[in-house]
């Protein structure tokens, strides 16, 4: 059951370290396990090559949640699970285990020192708005994608 109160989210998803689809997929889990959260949709894995740093191709995809929680115990709980999957951050871009981004939260912006959304360099990313498109087109404008068209990225068959 979703709560009428629950208010509809989306998780970027990505990971360039290690088992990168055995990451995605715990991620996941650990989503859903959160308090007072469904996972409603997921999208197919996409495969991009790194943006402004070095290091392997990314993994990506992108989760539609419902949850009660305030963004900001959202956010955290996000990054507990990044944390847990072991996620550095030694310097910006650097490569990573999992990371874990509130694409979109609500309809209202939300603008606090920790917490920024829509995500601010979300219509910069292909890794972002091709999944994002799959299983939410009415926030992606098709100028949108056409913005990133020039950026590698790849729609996998495998499934999750
Ligand atoms: P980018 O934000 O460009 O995708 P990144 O994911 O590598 O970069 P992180 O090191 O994971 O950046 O996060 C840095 C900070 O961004 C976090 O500590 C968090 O407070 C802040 N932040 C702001 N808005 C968001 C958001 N919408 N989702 C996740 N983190 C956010
Ligand atoms: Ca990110
Ligand atoms: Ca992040």
């Amino acid at each position: 059951m979703i709560p009428a109160h629950a208010t509809p989210a989306w998780i970027g998803l990505g990971a360039n370290l290690g088992e990168r689809a055995a990451a995605l997929r715990a991620a996941l889990a650990a989503i859903a396990a959160l308090p007072g959260t469904r996972v409603l949709r997921v999208s197919s894995l996409y495969r991009s090559a790194p943006v402004g740093a070095g290091g392997p191709d990314y993994l990506n995809a992108v989760a539609e949640i419902a949850t009660t929680l305030a963004p900001q115990a959202l956010l955290e709980g996000l990054q507990a699970i990044e944390q847990a999957a072991g996620r550095e951050r030694p310097y910006r871009n650097a490569p990573r285990t999992l990371d874990l981004d509130i694409l979109l939260f609500g309809d209202a912006p939300i603008e606090t020192p920790t917490l920024t959304a829509p995500h601010p360099r979300l219509h910069e990313r292909a890794f972002v708005l091709l999944p994002l498109a799959e299983i939410a087109p009415q926030h992606v404008a098709a100028e949108a994608l056409q913005a990133v068209a020039w950026q590698h990225i790849e729609r996998l068959d495998a499934a999750w």
